[in-house]
């Protein structure tokens, strides 16, 4: 399968024994894949693509706002999303230290006390995925500092609204948003690099996308699973 960009949008294209042409978006993914015919030319494709642009924005926009409208009650049976893979909260009463217990490949264990509110259950996961977020960063950043030839002098998580990471150069330190431990661990990665690599050029020149093509040369593909999100790069 092979792919463009129309209108900042990606869409995959899927040559297969066909008659006619065919979008689709996938909204569970945030994906676009056009389906033609084996030998229609390029430029029927993007002609096809461009009277249908404003249509798949349109579903792309709903699918950002489901995602961000999504209120959490922090209640047993909820999906959560840990390292890009639903998992499903059971939440337990304790008289003891409220806490996530364990995270499995289906569930995560959430003990709480009976009163709590789903403020405070919603502070216990975010505080968890800090912790996961915090020993990732630190696994990639000793993994890249050899590589990179720099060093980093400080990193921390926090909330960000539209950003998925920044750089202080002159600080060397660099920040990278909580929202992450949500994703594939490898947009993770593709962020730490992106931030590590403006510890060599400050903007986003072709050197900058050179040494990106040369760290890590499947970050547009990294980065594709990042730009559903509504969220952008620094
Ligand atoms: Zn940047």
């Amino acid at each position: 399968m092979s792919s463009l960009i129309e209108s900042g949008i990606t869409i995959d294209v899927n040559r297969k024994k066909i008659k006619n042409m065919y979008l689709r978006v996938y909204l569970s993914e945030g994906r676009v894949v056009l389906s033609c015919p084996w030998h229609v030319s390029e430029g029927k494709i993007r002609t096809f693509i461009r009277e249908r642009i404003q249509w798949v924005k349109k579903h792309l926009e709903k699918r950002k706002n489901q995602v961000q409208k999504e209120e959490l009650r922090y209640v047993t049976g909820d999906e959560l999303r840990v390292w890009g893979l639903s998992r499903s909260l059971m939440v337990y009463e304790t008289s003891k230290t409220q806490r996530i217990i364990s995270v499995s490949e289906e569930e995560i264990m959430m003990f709480v006390k009976g009163k709590s509110t789903p403020e405070k259950r919603k502070q216990i996961m975010e505080d968890w995925y800090r912790s996961q977020l915090k020993e990732m960063i630190r696994v990639f950043i000793s993994k890249w500092e050899p590589l990179m030839g720099v060093k980093v002098r400080e990193f921390g998580v926090k909330k960000m609204k539209t950003r998925w990471g920044t750089c202080n150069i002159r600080d060397r330190r660099i920040w990278l948003n909580l929202e992450l431990a949500k994703l594939d661990v490898n947009c993770l990665e593709c962020v730490v690099v992106h931030e590590m690599v403006h510890l060599l050029e400050r903007h986003h020149s072709d050197r900058f996308y050179r040494l990106m093509d040369q760290f890590l040369p499947d970050w547009t593909e990294r980065e594709r699973l990042l730009c559903f999100t509504g969220f952008q790069s620094c």
